[in-house]
């Protein structure tokens, strides 16, 4: 199909609840996409934080292959193989005693969300099922993450009753989080970088009075790593940057590069709260997906970690050397980037950079964001950065 029938069938048969760009994508190799027609595109977003591999990675899709053709799915009321294989690498990764697996950010916030009332119903009985999270954050899109969600432009009446239980207080404000946190209160949740919110990172400072504050009053502390984990920051998860141990941890996009996944680690104090019959997915934890997550994981080394921290700040120095007014300071973390616009539109720039060549996102109201793949090479990055430049000169 060409770009034109492709978009005029979308338009027919699709709802229409993305505000796409107007790009249609057939193809990709590294960082670099191509539309049925042969047009390029340089890719700064990674499907949303998702393919941190890039394209056409041959290891990856000979993992996917090869436990395709052995075992696709069965239930979760079976063992296999690769599931325990990731289980076991992510917890000797982060030091967390074990997982849930679930296939999507949302469902893993939701599940963390459940451990977290049960072990504060556990303990305290009835009454203290309050979970307090930040303004500006982001955390999905089913009823309940929408309540925790902290911007009003995700709470459109139309979709009310809410799930109740949910109050948002503002980032690196601690003292408006000891007022809010009550006896009703199990838990706090945060990212350590909102990632829709504009790519506005916690400051170090008020992560640790957070947890510190979590842990003289047996609230538990939920770190949603979904955007920022997997390597995207320059390290495995952004909690080891900020030296903080949450009670549990959610991941999702990064982890599989690209195959649907997402799950929930929890520490020794939650790893045995969630029992048989409390918590399942049926796609959770596919075989595939596993086996994709575990050829990431092989590919996610520290030398690439490394790698990423620099070409995170060389995008934080070219933007710079441009000396363009409407460009504020680049914010974020390793390859998780916003760039703050003053004066301009960020949705109408990144729709001049597609039709120019360029996938970028934006976040919040003031701000282009990049998420390129993780492998991507300075090349990529300098012909996407030129792009970029061109449109805001
Ligand atoms: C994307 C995102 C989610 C939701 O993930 P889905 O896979 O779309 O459900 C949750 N939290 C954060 C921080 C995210 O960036």
């Amino acid at each position: 199909m060409t770009s034109n029938e492709i978009k005029s069938k979308d338009l027919q048969h699709v709802m229409q609840t993305y505000g796409r760009f107007d790009a249609v994508i057939d193809r990709g190799e590294g960082a670099t996409l191509y539309s049925p027609e042969g047009k390029q595109y340089i890719d700064f977003t990674s499907g949303l934080g998702v393919n941190s591999l890039g394209y056409g990675n041959k290891k990856w899709a000979e993992a996917i292959y090869a436990q395709a053709i052995k075992l696709q799915h069965i239930s979760n009321l079976y063992y296999t193989e690769p599931y325990v294989r990731l289980a076991e690498a992510l917890t000797a990764r982060t030091g967390m005693k074990n997982v849930f697996f679930s296939n999507s950010g949302a469902e893993a916030n939701e599940g963390m969300i459940k451990l977290a009332r049960k072990y504060s119903y556990n303990k305290y009985g009835t009454g203290r099922s309050d979970i307090i999270t930040l303004v500006q954050s982001f955390h999905g899109r089913t009823v309940t993450t929408l309540a925790a969600t902290g911007q009003d432009s995700f709470h459109p009446n139309h979709f009310f009753p809410l799930t109740e239980g949910f109050r948002h207080v503002p980032a690196n404000d601690l003292a408006a989080l000891e007022v809010a946190l009550g006896d009703n209160t199990c838990a706090v949740m945060i990212e350590l970088v909102q990632g829709e919110g504009g790519v506005l990172p916690l400051d170090k400072d008020y992560v640790l009075a957070v947890e510190k504050l979590c842990q003289s009053k047996d609230v538990l502390l939920l770190i949603d790593e979904v955007q920022t984990g997997v390597g995207r920051c320059g390290s495995f998860f952004a909690m080891e940057q900020y030296g903080v141990n949450p009670d549990a941890v959610s991941f999702a996009k990064g982890i599989a590069g690209g195959l649907p996944m997402g799950g929930f680690l929890a520490n020794e104090k939650l790893h045995a709260v969630l029992q048989p019959g409390d918590h399942a997915s049926t796609f959770g934890g596919n075989p595939v997906s596993a086996a994709a997550a575990l050829e990431v994981l092989n590919q996610v080394t520290p030398k690439l970690l490394a790698e990423v921290t620099e070409k995170g700040d060389y995008i934080r120095k070219t933007t710079k050397s441009w000396g363009i007014p409407a460009v504020g300071e680049v914010r974020g973390l390793g390859l998780m980037l916003g760039i703050p616009l003053t004066g301009l539109v960020p949705k109408e720039i990144a729709q001049q950079c597609a039709q120019n060549g360029l996938l970028i996102l934006t976040a919040g109201a003031d701000a282009l964001r990049m998420l390129p793949p993780l492998t991507i090479t300075y090349e990529e990055l300098d012909a996407g950065l030129a792009i970029l430049k061109s449109i805001l000169t």
